[in-house]
């Protein structure tokens, strides 16, 4: 599905180089490594603050942690999504609402977000899936009209460009209170471990999130809130200060896939390609079809025989997940999603990908649809 051997080959040096310094300098935790890399992604996301952390998931909770969210209190995420997005909510003790998605975006439905609002609302979690953003404009609004905090899990789409109505356009991450990103390994701006980052334009909320990532500390061993320890390390940080040179030229090798993929599969009506709005860029992620009218297992069965992988991204989506038991909103209406999760499929997409490599997935997948 990735690739990050050959990609880490194409940048050894630099990247080695990097990790180098770190190790001879022996700060490991917060050293300038940390500090440069943050300096930088603020300045490439053209935001004010960026807080590094641990982890993507540590991220969404270190924000919600710093609205003061209280239990009871409603916090509306889509059902289809990773389950960090959601299992933090449940993990603080909050109240996850799920909403549907976006049949062609995959992302938050304006109209599923607006029928789930109500006096116990908090927070809005708008997820940029697979890449592409959620419709950030009309989210935006009726946060405002309803007094609401909106959190942004960007852990799939940094560098993903936003465009306004009115012509503004802004990074995914940095257009609603909080942003929370992931460096996972295969995220499109990936470490050689864990880690993640929050950004804000608000001073207040950056000091609270720094606060709280470090055992809610305001000065050396005085805590004032409870906090927890979340850091972002010197290797890590210096490892991604040399990849986020290259996040574009990354991101532009993610859509170069995508679309040769999609002209590929243009003419097969049996395959539904990912469709990319005009307030949007696509930095996919994930390259993710729908399957119609043909047996999904099947179709898996048959790229594994070609040893091509494929991924379904997720089988089972938040509001039927057991580990929320009752606490969830599960009578609100998932159509969509119920409709979605048996017939997706992410078809591998890295930033290292050959035109051979490319056929050969694209007639493994022709191969199936011939046989349907
Ligand atoms: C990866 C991911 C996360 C969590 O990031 P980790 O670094 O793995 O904790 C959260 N939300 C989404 C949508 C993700 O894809």
């Amino acid at each position: 599905m990735v690739d990050t051997k050959n990609q880490y080959l194409a940048i050894k040096e630099e990247v080695d180089t990097a990790i180098q310094t770190v190790i001879d300098s022996a700060a490991y935790i917060n050293g300038k490594a940390v500090q440069d890399f943050t300096a930088h992604l603020a300045q490439y996301l053209n935001v004010n603050h960026v807080i590094p952390c641990a982890n993507g998931t540590d991220a969404l909770q270190i924000a919600m942690m710093a609205l003061g969210l209280q239990p009871g209190d409603e916090v509306i995420t889509p059902s289809f999504t990773y389950i960090a997005t959601t299992e933090v909510v449940a993990l603080l003790g909050l109240t996850p609402v799920f909403v549907d998605v976006d049949p062609v975006t995959y992302c938050m439905d304006f109209t599923s977000l607006k029928k789930a609002i109500t006096p116990k609302t908090k927070a809005i979690v708008p997820v940029h899936l697979y890449g592409h953003a959620a419709p950030m404009e009309e989210i935006l609004q009726i946060a405002k009209e309803h007094d609401l905090w909106v959190i942004e899990d960007n852990a799939q789409a940094i560098g993903c460009d936003y465009t306004f109505s009115n012509g503004v356009t802004k990074k995914t991450g940095t257009m609603g209170h909080i942003g929370a990103t992931s460096f996972y390994p295969s995220k499109n701006l990936g470490a050689f471990g864990d880690g993640g980052a929050l950004c804000t334009n608000d001073k207040s909320l950056a000091d609270k999130m720094a606060m709280i990532a470090n055992h809610g500390q305001s000065a050396r061993y005085y805590h004032d809130v409870v906090g927890c320890n979340s850091r972002l390390d010197s290797i890590q940080a210096a490892v991604l200060d040399v990849k986020l040179k290259k996040l574009d030229s990354y991101n532009a090798a993610r859509q170069k896939v995508a679309k040769y993929y999609s002209d590929a599969f243009a003419n097969i009506p049996a395959i539904k390609t990912p469709a990319i709005q005009k307030y949007s860029t696509h930095v996919f992620h994930q390259y993710t079809i729908q399957l119609h009218g043909m047996n999904r297992d099947a179709f898996i069965q048959h790229l594994a025989s070609k040893e091509v992988p494929c991924m379904i991204y997720y089988p089972v989506p938040g509001h039927l997940q057991k580990m929320f038991g009752s606490n969830t909103h599960a009578h609100l209406q998932l159509d969509v999603t119920n409709a979605l999760t048996p017939v997706v499929c992410s078809l591998p997409i890295h930033t290292e990908m050959e035109e051979d490599q490319l056929l050969h997935i694209v007639e493994a997948v022709k191969s199936f649809i011939q046989t349907i």
